[in-house]
């Protein structure tokens, strides 16, 4: 393993710091989803992980299988919207890294494959106020660090404080997709849970980068 490249042992650990956040946000989340949802985010973001964290460990290579597995248990797992679309982005980064050790060129092509699921399953976009409204800054961010050749933790740590641009911007959005929709305008003026919880994914993965 060099600062330039994800293994097996980054991903677990990219996983166990996720679950170790979440558990640390977990009323956060779902506070916040109290004000524009059902008051749900925070266990089951909580839920997932923790199931997730607790199954990843024994996973021959390539590096990818552990986030498919990733992906495989939040869908089961988790009953709300973000299981379904957390899953499918665990899957799809997983999928694309089917290699012992990925560069960081690889995964951003992992990261943006990523996107490119929610976006697919959740027909939302850029300004909806959803999660993506934090992952693609982070992509971008990540993306423009790793075309300029900074190592995997650099990239990682663009990408984290990108989503939390991205996830403050969310307030004054009035909200397009998913449970907050219901409530129109009245959904201006409050964070999107989800694009809260992305923003924790992202800075999870620049801490375990940038401890390695
Ligand atoms: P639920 O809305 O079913 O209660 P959660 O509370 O766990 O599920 O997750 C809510 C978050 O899911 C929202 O804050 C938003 O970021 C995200 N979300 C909901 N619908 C969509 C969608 N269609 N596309 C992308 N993200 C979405
Ligand atoms: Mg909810």
């Amino acid at each position: 393993m060099n600062g330039d490249s994800v293994d097996i042992d980054l991903a677990r650990a990219w996983v166990q710091a996720i679950a170790a956040t979440v558990d640390q946000h977990k009323d956060h989340l779902t506070q916040l989803d109290s004000a524009i949802g059902d008051a749900d985010h925070g266990v089951n973001m909580h839920r997932g992980f923790s199931a997730a964290a607790a199954l990843v460990g024994m996973e021959p290579d390539p590096v990818g299988a552990v986030l498919v597995k990733v992906g495989t248990t939040l869908i089961s797992s988790v009953g709300g919207a973000s299981g379904p679309l957390y899953g499918s982005v665990f899957r799809a980064i997983g999928r694309m890294l089917d290699t012992p050790t990925a560069t960081t060129q690889e995964f951003t092509a992992a990261l943006a494959a990523g996107l490119e699921s929610i976006e697919k399953l959740g027909a939302a976009a850029p300004g909806d106020k959803t999660m993506i409204d934090a992952y693609a800054p982070a992509l971008a961010a990540f993306q423009q660090r790793a075309d300029a050749g900074a190592d995997l933790a650099a990239a990682a740590l663009a990408a984290a404080d990108a989503a939390e641009d991205g996830m403050r911007a969310t307030t004054p959005m009035q909200a397009r997709k998913g449970r907050a929709s219901y409530l129109g305008a009245r959904s201006i003026g409050h964070q999107d849970p989800g694009a809260a919880s992305t923003a924790l994914i992202f800075r999870a993965l620049a801490e375990t980068a940038a401890t390695r």
